[in-house]
């Protein structure tokens, strides 16, 4: 066997930053990039209160970024949004709003529009989802995804694009997955609503360019210490090893989502437009798409 910690000690570009399981800020962080990188922005993220979206306005916030963290659950917008002011020292407005409705996305913007003046940044981070075999699954449920993760991205896009970016530019980042690049089982609903996120992002780079907007994917492989981890097996296969069928043979941490998020969100990137950034260790492409087996952890983790 090899020893993993004396590889990861010589391979420092791949080596993952420390991070903590729970919705809460970092003990410790050491700056790669510039500590300014977004300072004076705003970034707008849905889905910001947990897990992967809570560690991009956490990063954010470090380079210089004030932060709207908006989901419809104000107490855990609000509970999060102390914690990041509270390690950061920067500005964050928790916003109560469902992305699946349109007129609570246009009054949040206006309270945003009106507290900060501007908007430098989208994060379409909402999402829903859980293990469910196509058979099985409601008429309602696929519905439900579909509204949340496809329409939902939509209508915030629209909105921002409506009431800021098409005068002042600006850059859109929305999380998709790679459910769908191999027809992931009992994926079928986030697979979907995911692959036509990714569409969209095309679409609206072609469309929104020439407003200097940009807008790209960035897809996300297993992350620990979030409920997507909890919910879709994440410590089945920790257990079961599989993630040792990982080109990088580790799941992903939250802060390695909100490095790369940085990177799309920032003028680091500024030529990039229409594409997605797959951040999952090489995941997609190794890792077993085994049915009887997710079977198995969807039924266990239903109980
Ligand atoms: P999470 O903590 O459950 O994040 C989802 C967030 O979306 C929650 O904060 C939730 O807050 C919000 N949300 C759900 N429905 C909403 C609605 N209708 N309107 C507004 N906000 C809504 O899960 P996560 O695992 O960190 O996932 C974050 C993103 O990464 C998702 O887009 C997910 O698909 C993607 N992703 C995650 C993984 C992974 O391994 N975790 C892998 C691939 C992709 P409220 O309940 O308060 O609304």
């Amino acid at each position: 066997p090899r020893d993993r910690a004396a590889m990861a000690e010589a391979a420092a570009a791949s080596r993952p930053p420390a991070d903590v399981d729970t919705d809460d800020c970092l003990r410790e962080y050491r700056h790669l990039f510039s500590p300014d990188l977004l300072a004076g922005q705003v970034a707008f993220i849905t889905g910001g209160g947990s897990g992967i979206g809570f560690r991009i306005a956490e990063i954010f916030m470090r380079h210089g970024c004030r932060t709207v963290i908006a989901s419809r659950n104000l107490q855990r917008v609000s509970e999060a949004s102390k914690k990041l002011v509270a390690a950061t020292g920067q500005q964050c407005l928790p916003v109560s709003m469902d992305v699946r409705q349109p007129q609570a996305i246009v009054a949040a913007v206006d309270e945003v529009l009106n507290k900060f003046k501007r908007i430098d940044i989208l994060v379409n981070g909402a999402a829903g989802n859980f293990l469910c075999p196509a058979s099985a699954l409601s008429f309602n449920a696929f519905k439900t995804v579909i509204d949340i993760d496809t329409i939902g991205t939509f209508n915030t896009s629209k909105v921002l694009f409506e009431k800021y970016f098409r005068d002042h530019g600006g850059v859109i980042v929305n999380i998709t997955a790679t459910l769908s690049y191999r027809g992931q089982a009992l994926q079928v609903h986030a697979g979907s609503a995911k692959a036509a996120i990714d569409a969209m992002t095309r679409h609206l780079a072609v469309e929104w360019g020439p407003n200097n907007i940009r807008v790209n994917s960035l897809a996300p492989g297993p992350i620990t210490g979030t409920e997507g981890y909890r919910r879709l097996g994440g410590k089945f296969a920790e257990e079961a090893s599989h993630f040792d069928a990982i080109p990088l043979q580790r799941a992903g941490n939250k802060t390695e989502i909100a490095h790369s998020t940085l990177y799309l969100a920032s003028p680091l990137s500024s030529y990039v437009t229409g594409t997605t950034l797959v951040v999952d260790g090489g995941s997609w492409l190794t890792s077993a798409n085994n049915f009887p087996a997710m079977l198995g952890i969807a039924s266990s983790s239903a109980k």
